[in-house]
């Protein structure tokens, strides 16, 4: 990622960030305006932002929604009729989400930008911590982060509808992206290769609040460097439980290779979405509603109920 001591690729000052897959070198300069590029033409080729919208913006404070809100808020500064707020979920893991969830709130009121927080404790009376504890104890054979994915994708749907969102914006990224792509693979789940890429549902069902990710093709170490090369306040610590996750053990794979096949993510990535494409194609039918809570859901009772009373 830092070369030596080479000039720019684009101008004669020095380089301080190489990016093996475009084989080029960067100024800081050079740099972040590749990278305000980047997001605009996902933004522009996907329709990501429209006219009215009101944009329900996952923040936990970590690096890449940190920046991904203040990206936001500086576009939006040039579209009136487009609307932002801030949702922060609060798991409920010690020692680590309390950080997060105050730097989520200090960034937003520095731009002024609505900032709610839902909890798990207060949606479903227990924190993950909790729920850890006792899935472990009940031997479910689930991790912390199949708990905390299910749980947390639940909330911000549910916050979002709850706020009026037009659209979710999480700030997924291109590891994010090329990680889930090869879980999936692994797991033999080809249906949910159809929430890949840039644009997720159709908007038209009015239990699921369709999800948009402007940084889908940006990797990963880009997003942390825009964050610290342009001095955003952002929480860079690593959750307690992420060493448990098989996306840990996957990411960790998908770096040794993009470190010998400089842009395989991106390739990654890119198949993604075409399969993704044949998949939403293919899965045109109308959900059904969980028995339990009504939000939407693939089975007669939606996921979230399910590992709720695995815990219960
Ligand atoms: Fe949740 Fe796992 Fe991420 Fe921690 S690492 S916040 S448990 S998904």
């Amino acid at each position: 990622m830092k070369p030596s001591r080479a000039k720019c690729s684009f101008c004669d000052k020095p380089a301080t960030v190489e990016l093996r897959y475009a084989g080029k070198v960067f100024c800081k300069e050079h740099f972040t305006r590749m990278f305000w590029k980047r997001v605009r033409r996902t933004i522009a080729n996907n329709s990501l932002i429209e006219p009215n919208d009101i944009l329900g913006l996952a923040l936990s404070g970590g690096k890449d929604s940190t920046a991904c809100l203040h990206v936001l808020h500086r576009l939006l500064r040039s579209r009136p009729n487009t609307k932002m707020i801030a949702i922060t979920i609060d798991e409920g893991i010690a020692g680590y989400r309390a950080k997060s969830v105050r730097i989520a709130a200090k960034n937003c009121k520095a731009l002024g930008v609505r900032h709610e927080v839902v909890s798990f404790k207060m949606e479903f009376g227990k924190t993950l911590d909790r729920i850890v504890k006792t899935a472990d104890g009940r031997k479910t054979g689930y991790s912390p982060c199949a708990f905390c994915g299910v749980l947390r994708r639940y909330l911000l749907n549910k916050a979002a509808k709850k706020f009026g969102c037009t659209k979710l914006v999480t700030a997924h990224n291109l590891d994010d992206e090329s990680t889930t792509t090869l879980m999936n693979v692994m797991r033999g789940d080809v249906s949910r290769m159809g929430r890949l890429g840039p644009k997720v549902g159709t908007g038209k069902w009015d239990g699921f609040v369709q999800r948009v990710k402007p940084f889908a093709e940006i990797p990963e170490k880009e997003s942390a460097l825009f964050g610290l090369l342009t001095g955003i306040e952002a929480d860079y610590s690593t959750c307690p439980y992420a060493g448990r996750s098989f996306r840990g053990s996957i990411r960790e794979a998908l770096n040794g290779l993009e470190s010998r096949y400089p842009g395989v993510k991106f390739s990654i990535a890119e198949s993604a979405n075409k399969i993704s494409e044949a998949v939403k194609e293919k899965a045109s039918g109308r959900p059904k509603s969980c028995s339990r809570c009504g939000e939407l859901s693939a089975e007669g009772v939606c996921q979230a109920c399910r590992y709720i009373d695995m815990v219960s």
